[in-house]
């Protein structure tokens, strides 16, 4: 097993050990917030015909001067409905915004510039071929590519699968994930707290950042500090794709997930992380499934589930993308910077003229929960760096 090891070197053994998603074939009402797996090809073109792009008339734009000129109305086309009757020289049709042009007319002349009196408009300036035409196909064309292999569906991609003529979509299945929080000391939320207790607060979170990802929850269990509850705990968790632990991972005399998940044949990846917080991030594989041993802080729990859990989530559902984009952002008051571990520090980054500027989000403390309630960015301080003043150059992404 390795120890000690860099950031970058945690996320390789990660991403080298995940098991390949699992295609699924889902309607397009199931596939908001899922990846593709494969290149999604339309089938469809948008529109699929030409037409209108404004209310008005379609005209043969040679009939018209430079100042307009007067042109019989010999019919109507509406949306939704096909012209019958073509548009010879010297006539026209009123067309509605969406409706198909009809054969002959190049051009439509808009509603504002026009004075319609019986079967005679007369329209007050010219226009050139193909004005307020919307070709078919000039969105997209049969054979385009709607979706890149890996893209997420929001609701803009929903949009382009539908007129894509798309009606179902293979998509990575969403990983089952056990949220298994540790300690003598966790109590749920409602229920009256005894003496040195505290709320469990890691393991609703954690269930939260799972359905965030696009995992499900397989089951949100908790175990007392003792071998036999975390193997208790465990045997249930076996149902699970990924199992993610909170708290027990450290040094600590009851810090014993580690000693229980050795009872089970697991196969321990790495332990430690040069990296703050969640210095003592524990990885591994049980029966070929992804186990994290996150630290229990609940700062340490967030970002080491940010930084590793939820891309490798994103991975299993054959999703692209690991990173957020990062930006370039001016140090405006100096961070903590332990020489030797890589930083994932909470800031507020705000913009100062065309520069941004990042802040601490109050005390870097892996206790302090509501540095991630105030941050707007993680700020990436780099292991080899010994101090973070203010004037430096960092990479941060938003959150
Ligand atoms: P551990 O990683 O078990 O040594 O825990 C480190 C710190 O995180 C201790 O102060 C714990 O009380 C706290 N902690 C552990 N688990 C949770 C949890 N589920 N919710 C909130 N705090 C926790
Ligand atoms: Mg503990």
């Amino acid at each position: 097993m390795r120890t000690f090891i860099s950031t970058e070197e945690a996320w390789e053994v990660i991403r080298d050990s995940l098991p390949a998603p699992v295609p699924e074939m889902v309607p397009l009402s199931e596939v908001l917030g899922r990846m593709v797996l494969d290149e999604v090809i339309s089938k469809e073109a948008v529109p699929p015909f030409a037409n209108s792009a404004m209310d008005g008339f379609a005209v043969v734009s040679e009939d018209l001067g430079p100042s307009g000129g007067a042109l019989k109305v010999i019919g109507e086309v509406r949306a939704g409905a096909w012209p019958e009757i073509g548009v010879r020289p010297g006539t026209c049709m009123q067309i509605m915004t969406g409706a198909p042009m009809p054969q002959g007319a190049d051009a439509v002349v808009p509603v504002e510039w026009t004075n319609l009196a019986g079967d005679e408009v007369g329209i007050d300036r010219g226009v050139e071929s193909g004005r307020h035409v919307r070709p078919a196909g000039q969105d997209l064309e049969i054979g385009d590519v709607v979706l890149a292999r890996g893209e997420l569906v929001g609701a803009s991609e929903l949009s382009a699968l539908v007129t894509g003529g798309l009606s179902e979509v293979s998509v990575g299945k969403r990983p089952a994930v056990a949220v298994i929080s540790t300690g003598d000391e966790l109590v749920s939320p409602g229920v009256p707290m005894g003496p040195g207790q505290i709320r469990n607060s890691n393991g609703p979170a954690l269930a939260a950042r799972v359905l965030e990802a696009g995992g499900t929850v397989a089951g949100e269990y908790h175990a007392t500090d003792t071998k036999e509850d975390i193997l208790r705990v465990i045997r249930q968790a076996m149902k699970a794709d990924v199992m993610v632990f909170s708290g027990g991972v450290s040094m600590g005399k009851y810090d014993l997930v580690q000693e229980a998940l050795e009872e089970t044949g697991f196969r321990p990846l790495f332990w430690k992380v040069k990296q703050r917080p969640g210095k003592p991030l524990a990885f591994g594989l049980l029966d070929g499934r992804p186990v994290f041993g996150l630290p229990g802080n609940p700062v340490s729990t967030a970002l080491c589930f940010d930084q590793y859990v939820r891309p490798a989530l994103a991975l299993m559902q054959g999703g692209a993308a690991r990173r957020r984009p990062r930006w370039q952002a001016r140090i405006g008051g100096a961070f903590p910077k332990p020489p030797g571990l890589h930083v994932f520090a909470r800031g507020v980054a705000v913009s100062v003229g065309p520069q941004l500027v990042v802040r601490p989000a109050g005390a870097q403390g892996s206790n302090i929960s509501m540095s991630l309630v105030r941050a707007n960015c993680i700020v990436h301080l780099p292991a080899d760096w010994t101090e973070a003043e203010a004037g430096r150059t960092v990479e941060i992404e938003f959150v």
